[in-house]
């Protein structure tokens, strides 16, 4: 029998493709969301994709009794915990709604496994937690800065909760990766990113300057001090993300006998790109040039940074496959699917 493994947040963009790539390896993946950031769609293109329903939950993290109903009652042996809030720029205006949401989720969640006697767990934590960091690549032992912003500190809060959770000793095996820059969308675009409103992100942006629901992107920032004056992130496709948490479940999963571990890893291709190269890119990949100009620095932004990802590759045997070029490639094909599917009655 398969493996059930609770993926919270599962309706969401990685999670989504969390749940694709688990299925793909043979586990069992549950759903458990509470759609306050995604959408009914991408259920849709899972069971399309996988040719089969995903059991889905629609729940809050926060709420203990249903988490451990479903924990319970789907015979849930591992977690991939994704559920929430994640708009860095709504964190500053409202702290205690991130802090109440992410930091309450992560407690409850661990409160139920430690209860239902659930032992694995993969955290996702972010590239954040180093700030503007004095050396690039950065490793795992680069130093935690102070966060920039509420959400990059319920992450790191997070990873400390995580850490002394298993110090203390309880029955408790976790890694939290550290996400570089994630992009991209299934091969199929049957799912892919979803953004409320105006996105923030570069990537996102890009697509939908494009497709001409926004007039053009503005570059923030060409002084900083890279080759061509634009920031430099280490972008990785959304399926090799993906199935670097699979990557992480087998690895605690085969720690078995240990009652306790806790672990990180940075989760990135190794390789910086600047603004100008993904816009470049993404007018190779669509054939067409992107409207664009080049505007103020946005306040916050990092000059550089990207991953040694070598731990990932040397201890969970994962390496990103996919190049910058796919992962365009495949936003630009799920961009174009979703509007077509929005434009139906
Ligand atoms: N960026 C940009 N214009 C936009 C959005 C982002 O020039 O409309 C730049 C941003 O300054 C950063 C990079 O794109 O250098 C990636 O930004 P994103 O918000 O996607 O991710 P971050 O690294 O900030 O988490």
């Amino acid at each position: 029998m398969s493996v059930s493994v609770l993926v919270t947040g599962g309706a969401g963009f990685i999670g989504s493709h969390t749940v694709i790539a688990l299925a793909a390896a043979g586990y069992r993946p549950v759903v458990y969301d509470n759609f306050s950031n995604s959408h009914q769609s991408i259920l849709d293109g899972l069971r399309e994709i996988l040719g089969t329903d995903v059991p889905c939950y629609v729940a809050d993290c926060t709420d203990k009794a249903a988490l451990f109903d479903v924990v319970e009652r789907e015979h849930i042996q591992g977690v991939v915990h994704f559920a929430a809030f994640k708009a860095v720029g709504e964190s500053v205006q409202e702290p205690l709604r991130y802090y109440r949401n992410n930091l309450d989720a992560l407690l409850t969640l661990l409160e139920v496994m430690l209860e239902v006697g659930v032992h694995d767990l993969i955290f996702s934590s972010s590239c954040t937690v180093y700030g503007t960091p004095d050396h690039l690549p950065v490793t795992e032992s680069s130093p935690v800065l102070p966060a920039l912003s509420p959400y990059g500190n319920t992450k790191q809060i997070g990873e400390e909760m995580l850490r002394d959770a298993v110090t203390a000793g309880k029955p408790l095996r976790v890694i939290s990766l550290r996400y570089f820059n994630p992009i991209g969308a299934h091969s199929s675009a049957l799912i892919g990113e979803l953004p409320i409103g105006v996105p923030n992100n570069l990537v996102p942006y890009i697509t939908q300057t494009a497709i001409g629901l926004r007039p053009e992107l503005i570059v923030f920032g060409d002084d900083y001090p890279t080759p061509d004056g634009t920031c430099i992130r280490d972008y990785i496709h959304v399926m090799d993300l993906a199935e670097a948490h699979v990557s992480a479940l087998n690895n605690l999963r085969r720690l078995g006998a240990l009652a306790t571990h806790y672990d990180v890893f940075n989760i990135g291709t190794g390789r910086g790109a600047s603004v100008l190269e993904v816009v470049r890119t993404f007018e190779e990949v669509s054939g067409q040039p992107l409207r664009y100009r080049i505007g103020p620095r946005r306040s916050g932004d990092v000059p550089a940074v990207y991953a040694d990802a070598s731990k990932a590759q040397e201890h969970l045997g994962w390496t990103a496959r996919r190049t910058l070029h796919d992962a365009l490639a495949d936003a630009w094909r799920w961009e174009q699917h979703w509007q077509k599917l929005s434009a139906q009655p």
